[in-house]
């Protein structure tokens, strides 16, 4: 049964849609199945893999409102192993649609039992609100992955969401569990950034990945090529950071500490 992880942030900005597109790219690349879900009207993880759909094609609009199956929605990548559900515009329109919809937040959950076990994981990536959209995510996922960009204001907001994450624990989804808190952005020569990430890491310790995703050019430029950094520059040290991520994720790095 694979896992379901959804990359979420209500605050905008924080590298939600650059973990989901390359660490399902490193996962895919580490030799395993992998559903890339895009949840964000925004379409930035759909492009950040060179897809654009058109008017008439499915997207995880239509799979949450049980149109499609995730099965028929879903996208060959370059990637063999890794297949996209992208996303188009009507998703704004869905917050609205969903409100009175049967089983508003489960929508997802029930879209994706059906097809859970034909990969090994199922990463969505979030809108930047604490919307329908984001609840069904949460709703549908086993654990959640929470980027925090290295900044002052790292922590603003993650209040709300993991108040959020225990209503859903209480009625919607009680084994809903964190994968762990993700350190973005680093810039080890600002002493802020360093400061903010060792005040996460002491606050928040085995939540807190042990990879960190460095501040990198590559990262923010291979979107534009439809490419995740992974294949458009494998050896930058973004590439390289995400990879890690994908082994800690998989469970598969050296020194394991939890
Ligand atoms: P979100 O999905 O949370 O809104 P994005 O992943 O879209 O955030 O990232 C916001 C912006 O920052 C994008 O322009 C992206 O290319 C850039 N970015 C994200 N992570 C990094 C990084 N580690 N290094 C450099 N730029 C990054
Ligand atoms: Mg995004």
């Amino acid at each position: 049964m694979g896992r379901v992880i959804a990359i979420v942030n209500q605050k905008g900005g924080v590298g939600k849609t650059t973990t989901a597109v390359n660490l399902s790219a490193g996962l895919a690349l580490g030799g395993h199945s992998v559903l890339l879900i895009d949840a964000d009207a925004q379409c930035s993880a759909t492009s950040g893999y060179g897809i654009r759909l058109a008017e008439e094609e499915p997207s995880t609009y239509d799979v949450i409102l049980g149109q499609v199956t995730p099965a028929d929605a879903a996208r060959t990548t370059m990637l063999p192993s890794l297949r996209v559900v992208g996303a188009s515009r009507d998703l704004v329109g869905a917050e609205i649609e969903l409100v009175s919809v049967q089983n508003r937040e489960r929508r997802l959950r029930e879209a994706l039992a059906g097809v859970r076990d034909q990969y090994d994981f199922l990463l969505i990536d979030c809108p930047p609100s604490l919307g329908l959209v984001t609840l069904n995510a949460l709703t549908g996922c086993d654990s959640l992955l929470i980027p925090l960009q290295c900044e002052y204001y790292a922590l603003e907001g993650l209040t709300a969401l993991l108040e959020t994450v225990s209503l859903v624990r209480d009625s919607l989804n009680p084994d809903l569990a964190i994968e762990g808190l993700l350190l973005t952005m680093y810039d080890g020569r600002n002493t802020l950034c360093r400061q903010v990430a060792d005040d996460i890491k002491g606050h928040f310790r085995d939540t807190v990945f042990r990879t960190v995703i460095p501040r990198n050019v590559r990262l923010s430029e291979s979107p534009s090529h439809g490419l995740p950094a992974l294949l458009y520059d494998p050896a930058s040290r973004g590439a390289l950071a995400y990879g890690e991520l994908a082994r800690e994720v998989a469970g598969e790095s050296g020194d394991e500490t939890a």
